[in-house]
């Protein structure tokens, strides 16, 4: 079955001699992969028109039995230059692309993850981006993953938290906890001394605004509350990703932003 979507490239690799697999984040499909034969070669029609952070128009091959559909046409509609030629811009880019595509299965995905993609590499591109751009991305993300937790109430006994209380992420990176619970969930606030610790009633407010949909981005967040937010975001990707330890792809994006917006405030 011949198929046509709009595609954001968020990684390819070389097979065989002259093709190569790109995996795409589409819109109407989820995410997929797609074959496209003599992609490496000089000559090739498919050449230049399909790379990373692209957004393309795909026709494809669809293969029900396999992950992995073959290219037909591609025509790209967005290529998002600057992402070639800054690097740091590239790093940025970089680490939305990877957490994309190393949170989400192959297949259909809900609603919004094309979207929150998109606007965010076109920030990235546009020179918009600073360090509570990446925040507000992963805290969307999370919050799309299903793995953002109310900021607002408990996560085990569902009590409403005060404005200005203190809640205990958990150090797996999982739920919100009143202090009364923290110590009953294990794992919950682990490592307080290596200042790991609460998320205060401001941390709490700004990570909900965060990851809201729809709201508009606010100007920087107040360094102690940006501090408390990025840790406790980074907690939550390594969590909702799985990962044994923190992610360097973060780290590394994260130093890039920082380091501008520290440059601009000179
Ligand atoms: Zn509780």
């Amino acid at each position: 079955m011949l198929l046509k979507d709009v595609g954001i490239g968020l990684r390819f690799y070389a097979v065989g001699n002259t093709s190569s697999v790109g995996v795409w984040l589409t819109r109407a499909h989820g995410k997929l992969a797609t074959r496209m034969k003599g992609h490496q070669r000089a000559t090739s029609r498919l050449l230049g028109q399909a790379d990373v952070f692209y957004t393309c128009e795909l026709l494809f091959y669809a293969r029900e039995t396999r992950n992995v559909h073959i290219m037909k046409e591609v025509t790209p509609l967005a290529w998002r230059q600057r992402l070639r030629e800054d690097w740091r811009a590239c790093a940025l880019a970089s680490y939305l692309a990877w957490l994309a595509d190393r949170s989400m299965p192959f297949g259909p995905a809900g609603e919004g993850f094309f979207a929150l993609l998109e606007e965010g590499l076109d920030q990235v591109a546009n020179r918009s981006a600073g360090p509570a751009t990446l925040l507000r991305f992963e805290a969307r993300w999370l919050a799309l993953l299903g793995a953002m937790p109310e900021m607002g109430r408990c996560s085990r006994c569902g009590r409403a938290l005060a404005a200005g209380e203190d809640g205990v992420p958990g150090a797996d990176g999982h739920g919100l906890y009143c202090r009364d619970c923290a110590g009953e969930v294990v794992g919950a606030g682990e490592g307080a001394g290596s200042g790991w610790a609460a998320l205060s009633g401001a941390g709490r407010a700004a990570l909900a605004e965060l990851a809201e949909a729809g709201l508009p981005e606010r100007a920087g967040l107040p360094a102690g509350v940006y501090r408390e937010v990025e840790a406790v975001l980074g907690r939550m990707v390594a969590g909702a990703l799985e990962l044994g330890a923190p992610s360097r792809e973060r780290a590394a994006a994260l130093e890039i932003v920082e380091r501008r917006e520290g440059e601009a405030g000179r």
